[in-house]
């Protein structure tokens, strides 16, 4: 048993405490465990019934070209669309609504139904952030577009459906709110210190240590002191930029290595496919001052132990606020311990 721990820890770009209450991992569990997935490797390499998989028909009927390497495609069940209808019926009394509009899009990261980044290289995430990059430049310039959330959704525990390796891009005419208020605490960091939030954050942690899973030359890989998930952790550029697209190539295949790393020891940590939302937090394309910002990639997981998963409950749900079983520094160690190379490799 550990000892028992309460601290609050602030958490500079929600602007919130976080309560970290470590011994409460160890807490007797009657509840629901998740069974474990199967191996990835088991999966096809290719899947007839697959709408990602090249060859296959889409939902609506559209098929895939016989692609190699990262495919991109308009989701064919998007949250916003550009053709969202201008004139709705007025809102009850009070209340406010607005069209959603954007692009919804789906990136396949390879043509291989079974081989997610993880298993695969440092150059295979390369390709993706490369695609991304191309992405983030087309859709930051639209009028219509305020903001570009690239994110991954990855396994059954966050509700993802289909198995084949994938991200997703909304550009949306909304800046969602947890960049907004990111945007608005590097922006306040920036007026009081002319410093960037995030490089403040960096420095803090690569002179701490004990967060920090791998460094190389221009990117990071730890779990923030004001973690909120047991395994979160942030990985990004050593230096502030507004998005992916502002990195050069060398900077990028940095940012790939640090990628990879991170998703190879959430792998072996049980030896299965870890599951995770995973969200690049880049700056709103909206025009409006985004001094400060610092470009980075937030992994957040959600199992706090093999088949168990942190519930949502009354301090998060509830009140807003999270209590974490797990002091980032524990989820450090155990990370740092398991081997570099993937235990299923390709
Ligand atoms: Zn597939």
């Amino acid at each position: 048993m550990s000892e028992p721990c309460w601290e609050q820890r602030w958490h500079p770009f929600r602007q919130q405490w976080v309560i970290v209450a470590a011994h409460r991992q160890e807490r007797p569990w009657l509840g629901e465990r998740d069974s474990a997935p199967a191996p990835a490797s088991r999966l096809p390499q290719h899947d007839p019934a697959c709408t990602f998989c090249p060859r296959n028909a889409r939902v609506l009927g559209a098929i895939n070209p016989d692609y190699r390497g990262v495919f991109v495609f308009d989701n064919d069940k998007p949250c916003v669309g550009a053709a969202a209808p201008l004139g709705l019926a007025a809102p009850p009394p009070g209340y406010r609504s607005s069209p959603a509009r954007g692009v919804a899009r789906v990136v396949s990261f390879s043509e291989r139904h079974d081989l997610h980044p993880a298993r695969a290289d440092a150059f295979a995430m390369d390709r993706v952030l490369a695609c991304l990059q191309e992405q983030y430049r087309e859709l930051s310039r639209r009028d219509d577009v305020a903001h570009v959330l690239m994110f991954e959704n990855r396994g059954e525990a966050v509700g993802v459906s289909n198995p084949h390796p994938h991200g997703q891009i909304y550009a949306t005419n909304f800046v969602f709110e947890t960049i907004a208020r990111e945007r608005e605490a590097c922006r306040e960091r920036f007026d009081a210190t002319g410093r960037s939030l995030w490089e403040d954050v960096v420095r803090t942690e690569l002179q701490d240590g004990r967060r920090v899973l791998m460094e190389n030359a221009d990117a990071i890989s730890f779990l923030p002191w004001f973690a909120r998930y047991a395994y979160e952790t942030y990985v990004g550029p050593k230096r502030a930029v507004h998005s992916v697209a502002d990195l050069d190539d060398t900077e990028r295949m940095a940012l790939a290595q640090a990628l990879h790393a991170t998703i190879v020891r959430f792998d072996n940590l049980w030896q299965q496919p870890f599951p995770y939302v995973m969200a690049l937090h880049q700056a709103p394309t909206d025009g409006e001052r985004c001094d400060g910002f610092g470009f980075h990639v937030e992994f957040h997981p959600p199992m706090r132990k093999p088949g168990l998963r942190k519930f949502l409950a009354g301090p998060e749900i509830g009140g807003g606020n999270f209590l974490a079983d797990t002091a980032p520094e524990q989820s450090a160690i155990e990370l740092r311990a398991v081997p570099a190379a993937h235990y299923d490799p390709s």
